[in-house]
């Protein structure tokens, strides 16, 4: 019987059962670090926070619904592929609250810090 294992370091191994067929044999947690992050904030409720010293905004993992509404209206300050993905400084306070107010899941909120 022919053998092959396709292994995508950290994602999935698929390895023939019997000749011809192939099945998903196991998944891995990725082992890629970022990936992982991710993941736990998916999975755990995870709250954030990123101010730019006037406005804070709050990110609370569980409620994203990736709907990506944050990134249409602001990809200066929500950029996802980024660590910190949220960067407040790259935005004035006006249009972070414009954005954050279009947020549809509540993941995202906002208060005005104190002065
Ligand atoms: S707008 Fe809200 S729900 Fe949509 S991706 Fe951004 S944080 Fe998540």
């Amino acid at each position: 019987m022919g053998f092959s294992i396709h292994h995508q370091p950290g994602l999935v191994k698929i390895f023939p059962l019997r000749a011809g067929r192939v099945v998903v044999a196991k998944i891995e947690l990725p082992r890629i670090p970022q990936l992982q992050k991710i993941i736990d904030m998916d999975t755990k409720n995870v709250t954030k926070s990123y101010t730019n010293g006037e406005v804070t905004i709050v990110w609370q993992s569980a409620k994203c619904t990736h709907s990506g509404n944050c990134v249409r209206n602001n990809s200066d300050v929500f950029q996802p592929k980024e660590r910190p993905w949220i960067k407040p400084e790259a935005s004035s306070t006006e249009k972070i609250v414009n954005a954050v107010n279009k947020c549809p899941s509540g993941a995202l909120t906002y208060y005005y810090n104190e002065k």
